[in-house]
């Protein structure tokens, strides 16, 4: 199928978590996008039910595009251990449970690879995923995925950023995203290498 651009205007995010919308607004600002969450608009979050962070995002954003007939972006994301099998990975947001505490979250992470063998303690590799899917009411898709390596740390540090920032160094730094200056992680991160690579492709600029 033909690649199609989003030319620019209004986007919905299909997303009800506060720290990504905030992270996409800031990643989209240059470009004069006008966003709407899914969460502004009342729109039910759709399950996920994909094995993929690809899968999942291709969902979210056409459940959204299909429904409110907008133009919709969708990322999943979330961190994989391989320690740990590739997990939280995709249920990320569910280690977090109902009270989406990311606290607890963190900890499961920390007993899981202690759990997993002497061999297997922190400091541990880890990278995040995010995969960004644009979708258009009439069902067309164009997906990206970005990546950022690091490795995880314990105890937790660091009140920026959101979910699992606070026990993750990225590749070539000191600190955790949970330390960093928000426009520093925004320049490095997963979302921030997807968004290089979605800008490039779609957005017509
Ligand atoms: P999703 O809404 O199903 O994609 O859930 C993604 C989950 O992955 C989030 O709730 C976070 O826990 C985690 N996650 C994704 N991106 C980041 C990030 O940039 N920093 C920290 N945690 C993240």
């Amino acid at each position: 199928m033909r690649r199609r651009k989003f030319a620019g205007g209004d986007l919905l995010i299909a997303s009800h978590n506060p720290g990504k919308v905030r992270e996409i607004a800031a990643l989209l600002a240059p470009f004069g996008t006008h966003i709407q969450s899914a969460a502004e608009l009342g729109l039910l979050e759709p399950e996920e039910t994909g094995d993929t962070f690809i899968a999942n995002a291709e969902l979210k954003a056409l459940a959204a595009a299909t429904v409110s007939g907008r133009i919709a972006l969708a990322d999943d994301s979330g961190l994989v251990v391989p320690a740990l099998g590739g997990e939280p990975g995709i249920y990320s947001a569910r280690w977090a449970g109902p009270r989406k505490d990311f606290g607890l979250a963190m900890g499961k992470v920390q007993e899981a690879l202690v759990g997993a063998g002497p061999d297997n303690g922190i400091p541990q590799s880890a990278y995040f995923v995010c995969a960004l899917t644009l979708a258009w009411p009439d069902g067309h898709t164009e997906t990206v995925e970005g990546q950022v390596h690091g490795t995880l740390t314990w105890p937790p540090r660091g009140g920026c950023g959101f979910g699992y920032d606070p026990m993750f160094i990225p590749e070539g730094y000191g600190i955790t995203f949970g330390e960093m200056d928000p426009d520093q992680k925004h320049a490095i991160s997963h979302r921030a290498d997807a968004f290089r690579k979605l800008i490039d492709a779609y957005f017509a600029v």
